[in-house]
């Protein structure tokens, strides 16, 4: 890895005031063992202190959806400013951008407004206790829904042998601090198996308050739902009262308008957007159908507020952000075919996943990942290797270390001369991989 001074520098000074060095543990590349200090970011470029360029194919975590610095995001910041940054008040453009929320997504009639996706889904969860009475959440190995302490199991759990107890996978929670009387409450099933989730349900329905899952599994790379998968789980969710939350934080608007939910036309009950919503501001959904979004406060007992909820900067850029549909697919196959491509050309074992903007590079895998486990079976430091060597030739690929698979993405500023030229580098990189 090529050690830039500054960045180096700035990483000794930070590590004296910010825990580990970073705002959030995840701003760490583990790849490179410090996180890139930027001047700034435009289109689909990243700009270091040390005076380098990366084509970033990260996205703040796959939030900036339309690149940075987009123009029509600048206009929303400028148009809050200009309304003097009121906070905590509504405003006209709350309700065009809820109103625009229910028109694409197909389980919106009603919408509330969140700054973080772990928020949305705590709000969720809380929306179906209270509905139904019932306390448990039924979630998928490898599905991430973010850190509070519901949903903190079995994200990026160890690699296991079969399961003693099929179809249960034993509860793994993935930082300290959660009360150990919370694994009670969560029930672990691997994802894309049909008979797993059929016992799991049959045997749990009186207490399963929710089924949440991610319905592409962006947070293993990409997995994609087997086919009849996600109908399978909407059609026993609904026979047996209970709420089915798609947390589509990563996959709204990714490859539809309306997010995995239209494009495989199944509807949840509730579902749960951040992220590519307002483009890199904070800004989070939970969206569901009005007979079920009723019981939050005030209409009904469940509490849902917060001073920054649905913060105007955020609003506002968020009715700035459109999707880029006619091409998204375009990039995608010229990427996703470039990258495989290139890897089997250089004999580097590796399979690209990828659907519409978002993609995972499994290396040491050659055969279609379909759950977690075989997910977690990557060769990663091959892939730490790739992402050195592309970093090195200003590629920007990110890594979460031994708690995430890395999961990577296009934005609209990405144009097929940008994706050209990050092949020419990427093959560059492999070169000097096989070495
Ligand atoms: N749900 C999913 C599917 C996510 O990918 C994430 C974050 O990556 C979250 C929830 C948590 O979102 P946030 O980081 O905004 O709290």
């Amino acid at each position: 890895m090529t050690s830039s001074s500054k960045s180096e520098n700035l990483f000794e000074f930070a590590s004296k005031y910010l825990v580990a060095g970073v705002s959030g543990s995840a701003r760490l590349n583990a790849a490179l063992g410090r996180p890139v200090y930027l001047t700034h970011g435009d289109g689909c470029r990243l700009y270091d202190v040390d005076g380098k360029v990366y084509i970033d194919y990260n996205l703040s975590h796959g939030a900036t959806f339309l690149g940075h610095n987009h123009p029509l995001i600048r206009k929303g910041i400028q148009q809050a400013l200009d309304m003097g940054v009121i906070c905590a008040y509504e405003t006209e453009y709350h309700s065009r951008l809820a109103e625009m929320i229910c028109r694409v997504v197909p389980c919106a009639e009603q919408v509330r407004f969140a700054n973080s996706g772990s928020e949305a889904t705590f709000s969720a969860i809380r929306l179906a206790r209270t509905l139904t009475g019932k306390q448990k959440l039924l979630k998928f190995e490898g599905h991430f829904h973010g850190l509070h302490d519901y949903v903190v199991w079995n994200a990026h759990g160890p690699v296991r042998d079969a399961l003693p107890t099929y179809p249960y996978v034993p509860a793994f929670v993935e930082t300290a601090g959660v009360p150990p009387q919370l694994a009670d409450l969560v029930i672990v099933i691997p994802w894309n198996d049909p008979a797993a989730f059929r016992q799991a349900i049959r045997e749990h329905e009186h207490e399963i308050a929710a089924v949440i899952c991610e319905p592409v599994n962006y947070n293993s790379g990409c997995i994609l739902p087997e086919p009849g998968m996600l109908e399978l789980i909407r059609e026993e969710t609904a026979k047996r009262g209970i709420v089915l939350i798609f947390d589509e934080v990563l996959s709204s608007f990714r490859m539809a308008a309306g997010g995995a939910q239209e494009y495989y036309k199944v509807t949840p009950d509730v579902c749960t957007l951040a992220k590519a919503v307002a483009n890199g501001l904070p800004l989070a959904v939970v969206a569901g159908k009005r007979d079920f979004m009723k019981v939050l406060s005030p209409l009904g007992p469940a509490a849902h507020s917060g001073t920054y909820s649905g913060h105007l900067f955020s609003i506002l850029a968020g009715l700035a952000s459109l999707g880029f549909y006619d091409r998204i697919f375009a990039t995608a196959k010229q990427l996703y075919g470039g990258l495989q491509g290139l890897l089997d050309a250089h004999q580097v074992p590796a399979r690209v996943q990828g659907l519409g903007a978002r993609f995972g590079i499994y290396f040491g895998v050659t055969k279609e990942v379909k759950n977690y486990q075989e997910a977690a079976r990557i060769e990663g430091e091959l892939g730490l290797r790739f992402i050195r060597a592309c970093f090195e030739r200003g590629v920007y690929f990110h890594n979460y270390g031994k708690m995430a698979l890395g999961h990577h993405g296009f934005s609209a500023a990405h144009t097929a001369a940008d994706i050209t030229e990050t092949l020419t580098k990427v093959e560059d990189a492999l070169k000097t991989m096989k070495k």
